[in-house]
């Protein structure tokens, strides 16, 4: 298959789909963004490299740093489920509704509450978690130039009150073990990092890949790499899991600063950017772009 040939045509029909959605305007770092930037790269097992618009240029990733603290908590131990479930929530990524009703344990590592508890683990498990969050990142992209964006994490500082409430509510039930203010502090860091679509997609290459990269480390066991294939398929769009499923048919995790990471197991890791969200809080560019992509090659995993 020509997969650039198939690239370009995709980025053609995105010059003309109607931008739909909001750059997110929690935080001013991020409302500024360009909601005209669009990337997009596909990293294939047995065929090399194909890209289309900015995929070199770096983005607050957010939520996909989710999917990368779940990784390192299983490089440390096993899923810890007794703490965070493995069930879609189909609430936005920031509700307490559940919470409170599932006395303090999340439905899944890829919302909000579920990513504090993370945060906690790693905090028990590492001496210096932010450290070895940013040490995989650099590792798996191949790139050491990976970091966070300190006004970006400056800023969500200020507007975390959600973010505080759902680790108070958690440790009223018993789900938090360490500081509070040092959870949120490694939570906020780690959705402060900026990737491009080709880093983003070249790390995203061993979840497609068993667990191992390409020059042949083994970041996680298959086993692990199926465990966070399946929360992603299930849980990585929040409310719109289902739809995310339904239209485009991968495994894959989004941001708020427009970023999408999706994986075919056994054939290719792709990256989107494009900051505009839709309500659910999910680039709308980003979906219709991977939607054509697997209707296209006729690649999923249905
Ligand atoms: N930093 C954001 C928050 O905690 C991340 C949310 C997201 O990307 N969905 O609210």
């Amino acid at each position: 298959m020509d997969y650039q040939a198939l690239l370009n045509q995709i980025h053609k029909t995105t010059k003309v789909h109607p931008i739909q959605g909001k750059v997110a305007s929690y935080i001013p770092e991020l409302a500024e963004v360009d909601a005209a930037n669009f990337g997009m790269h596909l990293c294939c097992l047995n065929s090399g490299d194909y890209a289309i618009g900015n995929n070199k240029k770096r983005f607050s990733i957010q939520s996909i740093s989710k999917v990368f603290s779940l990784a390192l908590a299983l490089q440390a131990g096993d899923y810890p489920i007794s703490r965070i479930n493995v069930e879609p929530s189909g609430d936005p990524f920031n509700s307490m509704i559940l919470l409170e009703q599932e006395c303090g344990i999340p439905r899944n590592p890829l919302i909000n509450s579920g990513a504090l508890v993370m945060a906690d683990i790693l905090i028990s498990n590492f001496d210096n978690p932010k450290e070895a969050f940013i040490k995989l990142l650099r590792n798996l992209s191949g790139s050491d130039t990976i970091d966070i964006n300190s006004k970006v994490f400056l800023s969500e500082k200020k507007h975390s009150h959600k973010n505080l409430a759902l680790l108070h509510l958690m440790k009223s039930f018993g789900n938090i073990k360490n500081d509070i203010e040092e959870i949120l502090d490694l939570y906020i860091f780690q959705c402060a990092v900026e990737m491009s679509c080709k880093d983003l997609a070249t790390s995203f290459l061993c979840f497609a890949n068993g667990g191992q990269t390409l020059d042949g480390q083994e970041v996680l066991t298959s086993t692990k790499t199926k465990r966070i294939n399946a929360i992603m398929q299930t849980c990585g769009f929040y409310d719109e899991a289902g739809e995310f499923s339904f239209r485009v048919g991968l495994p894959g995790k989004s941001g708020v600063g427009g970023g999408i990471a999706a994986v075919h197991p056994g054939y290719y890791a792709v990256t989107t950017w494009s900051p505009p969200l839709n309500p659910k809080g999910n680039s709308d560019l980003g979906m219709y772009a991977l939607e054509e992509l697997t209707t296209l090659t006729g690649l999923s995993v249905f």
